[in-house]
């Protein structure tokens, strides 16, 4: 059946479908608001562009490409509404102060927690619950800082955006690698199997309905719990040596870090290693120092794990895959994103806090650009949007409801039975 497309209009929303709205990205003058407010055209493109996801990815070679069907009017209604937003409130996409306000009190926390553990841990029962502080303040470094940074929604200015990346580096992972892995193909082939790497853990769990099931993934819901504690681990000395190596990332081809870059890339795996093994081990026994970095990695890897598959891999997220001949995925971009990602416990303003607006994650995916300080209100747009449109929108009310929904789709994918 052919495909109709829609734009909202006053009334409530008119056919599109063959006009020039119909092209994706297309250069239109002036955008008719759902509220029926025109926006001027020297507003409403080039800002609205400057936050476009197209715009955030990184360079990728992608061996297997893949096209998105085309766009239903969805994205471009959500981009001015919230272009809208930001022109009626005042309020900057980057730059907030809210955010370097937090950046400094977060990289305090894990300093802090550091030099108490590294100088001031003389036992048992001070050292271990400064480790899980510490793990937890990694865990907060990379939701909120790294993350904005690496998606250049920290600041307007490039430099700060490295810098605040760069931060990555110093916890251990290649804030190059996760760029191109993040950004360019997590973020552009979200929850499709083969393509995006973040839901793909090997032969130890199964996170689609489109990767093979083993005997031992009946049990999966109870150990990937426990496993998400060593992906820090994994992915500081194996995998980020094993992508820039064979310079691919799930099947995406993409260009080894040269110059400057792979400096970054050397120097921060080398101040790591000092700064989790080699300097504490100068100043306590080996046994000792590693028992603390085991504790305070699996504090990390469990915190950046859960927030992952709370958004992506529930029962309420789709997995879909291209279509063959075409090798093109059926609906268009942003409306994918909105059918693969999941919000939860968007009234929980502390959790918010923590984990950098990820909790807002179907918001992170359409505007990766903007500062995650907005999410919560732009959250409000998107959902009145998504309903405008027809498009399912789901959030869970609360953190232990996206545990449980996590849960019983681990339990699901590992059944006999499991589609
Ligand atoms: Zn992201």
């Amino acid at each position: 059946m052919a495909r109709r497309l829609w734009q909202p209009t006053k009334a409530g929303r008119r056919e599109i479908t063959g006009s020039r709205l119909d092209r994706p990205r297309s250069k239109i003058n002036a955008i008719i608001a759902t509220d029926g407010v025109r926006k001027p055209n020297h507003v409403s493109i080039a800002a609205i562009d400057a936050s476009s996801p197209a715009a955030d990815r990184r360079p990728v070679v992608s061996r297997n490409s893949l096209k998105f069907g085309p766009s239903d009017g969805f994205q471009q209604a959500l981009r001015q509404r919230v272009e809208r937003y930001f022109a009626i409130t005042g309020r900057k996409q980057r730059d907030c102060p809210q955010m370097y306000a937090k950046t400094g009190v977060i990289l305090a926390w894990c300093a802090a927690s550091y030099v108490l553990l590294l100088c001031f841990a003389a036992t048992w029962w001070i050292a271990l619950p400064l480790a899980v502080s510490l793990g937890l303040a990694m865990a907060a470094v990379g939701f909120n800082v790294q993350h904005d940074g690496n998606h250049n929604a920290y600041s307007n200015h490039r430099w700060i955006n490295k810098l605040t990346a760069m931060t990555l580096d110093l916890l251990g992972g290649s804030s190059y690698v996760w760029a191109r892995k993040h950004n360019a193909i997590h973020h552009s082939y979200t929850n499709v199997t083969g393509h995006d790497d973040d839901i793909n853990v090997g032969i130890f769990g199964r996170l689609s309905p489109h990767q093979p099931r083993w005997k031992f993934h009946r049990l999966q819901h109870f150990y990937m719990w426990v496993l998400y504690g060593f992906l820090p681990v994994k992915w500081q000395l194996y995998d980020d040596f094993r992508d820039v190596v064979s310079g691919r990332i799930g099947g995406h081809r993409f260009p080894r870090p040269k110059g400057w870059d792979l400096a970054t890339f050397a120097g921060g795996k080398i101040i790591f290693v000092s700064l989790a093994f080699v300097l504490p081990m100068l100043l306590h026994p080996i046994l000792a120092v590693l028992l603390l970095f085991a504790l305070t990695s699996f504090v990390q890897g469990v915190s950046l794990s859960v927030v992952f598959q709370l958004a992506h891999c529930v029962e309420e997220a789709e997995f879909p895959m291209p279509q063959p001949p075409t090798d093109r995925i059926e609906s268009a971009w942003a409306v994918h994103q909105v059918h693969t990602t999941v919000d939860f416990a968007r009234r929980n303003p502390l959790l918010a806090w923590l984990v950098g607006g990820l909790n807002y994650q179907i918001e992170h995916h359409l505007f990766p650009q903007i500062c995650h300080v907005h999410y919560a209100a732009l959250a409000r747009l998107v959902e009145s949007t998504c309903k405008k449109f027809g498009l399912r929108y789901t959030a869970h009310d609360t953190f232990r409801a996206g545990l449980a929904s996590h849960f019983r789709w681990l339990r699901r994918m590992g059944m006999p039975t499991a589609a």
